[in-house]
């Protein structure tokens, strides 16, 4: 039976979600700013002819995502309407065509993935197959590491309390913040988080752009000293250059991607060899159409992917066509899905529906909508 995948109908909602936890980055304030307490989603459902309704969203901590909406209202939905759905590459082609002149990063990519993201979801409900298989199925599931519980505001203790809640449930390994002005702070505190946690636990550390080259040699230096798995986004990450650099001067990996805008920009990374493991962000970059650009290009240089955040999505790609890439557990936008991710035993599984397999209840909506 065929299924008239045309589109009929497209509906956009900005929610406010609460954090489980709130959080405090080099990049959300810095140490001793006041802690981060809500996350905005914009999101888009899209209707099609026969029923079928996609769901696509983006994430946004710091502003911006008033106008992420409006760019999905006013320049896409019109887009939109009467197309084939399942003619997502062309779609996402259209969208980068139409709009590129007033963003070829940040909020209009956002709109853009989100809105690629409702098309997937709608080709796995036509297809009746969760998306990760659909995409190839390469695993059933996926490792997962503890990164909501080292934020900037956390004294040692605090932040041991939740490792050890996360390696009690079995993930891989912890990340913690660092990037305070001072290096040394960081140092100590990472000091004592290893001492405490042992040499066999697996440890990263994520300066969020807070250092230069100085700094981030000193602190990188350390890192090396107490086994620290990778140093994230030392340095401003328009600098190509200077993590080129960096990456040559230490032996601790760099890892970096959650900024970057599209394949393209990691490309420039990967052609100057300034990075080390890629962590692609599923919004920032693009939507899914664009993930499965960069695992290809991670593939062929040889690098690992550590994709960035959005766990609820990201482990249907992860699951779909990235043989090991882990999977970051940050639970920021649970509150919006009628069910919580299956996690067990330090693993996360696809939900087992069609399409993302993610539902956001009529009365969620009411709770979270900004007006
Ligand atoms: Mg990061």
């Amino acid at each position: 039976m065929t299924v008239d995948t045309t589109i009929t109908e497209v509906h956009v909602e900005l929610l406010r979600l609460p954090l489980p936890r709130p959080m405090l980055s080099g990049s959300a304030g810095g140490a001793g700013a006041q802690p981060v307490a809500h996350i905005s989603m914009p999101v888009i459902f899209i209707t099609t002819a026969s029923g079928l309704r996609g769901l696509g969203y983006a994430w946004s901590h710091m502003g911006g995502s008033l106008a992420t909406r409006t760019v999905l209202e006013r320049d896409i939905n019109p887009l939109l309407i009467g197309q084939d759905a399942l003619n997502h590459e062309r779609i996402w082609a259209q969208i980068g065509k139409k709009l590129q002149a007033v963003g070829r990063r940040g909020l209009v990519v956002h709109a853009q993935a989100a809105t690629d993201m409702a098309l997937w979801d709608i080709k796995g409900k036509a297809a009746g197959l969760p998306l990760h298989k659909l995409l190839g199925g390469i695993r059933d599931d996926a490792p997962i590491y503890g990164s909501d519980g080292g934020w900037l505001y956390m004294s040692v203790d605090e932040m041991l309390d939740a490792f050890c809640a996360y390696l009690d449930d079995g993930m891989i390994g912890v990340k913690m913040k660092v990037g305070h002005d001072d290096v040394n702070i960081d140092i100590e505190r990472v000091t004592a988080v290893r001492k405490a946690l042992g040499d066999d636990v697996w440890l990263t550390v994520d300066a969020n752009q807070m250092w230069d080259y100085p700094k981030s040699i000193k602190a990188g230096r350390a890192f090396e000293e107490l086994g620290i798995g990778w140093l994230e986004e030392p340095i401003n990450c328009e600098d190509i250059s200077g993590h080129s650099r960096l990456a040559a001067d230490l032996d601790i990996p760099i890892a970096l991607g959650e900024t970057l805008g599209s394949r393209f920009e990691f490309d420039a990374y990967l052609k100057a060899d300034a990075v080390d493991i890629l962590q692609p962000d599923i919004i920032r970059m693009g939507g899914i159409t664009e993930m499965l650009r960069v695992a290809s290009m991670a593939e062929v240089a040889g690098r690992p992917l550590a994709p960035h955040h959005m766990m609820e999505v990201t482990i249907q790609v992860a699951c779909g066509v990235m043989a090991k890439a882990p999977i970051e557990h940050m639970p920021w936008m649970e509150a919006a899905f009628t069910e919580s991710p299956d996690i067990k035993d330090g693993r996360m599984r696809p939900p087992k529906g069609a399409g993302l397999g993610l539902e956001i209840s009529d009365e969620a909506v009411k709770q979270y909508r900004v007006e």
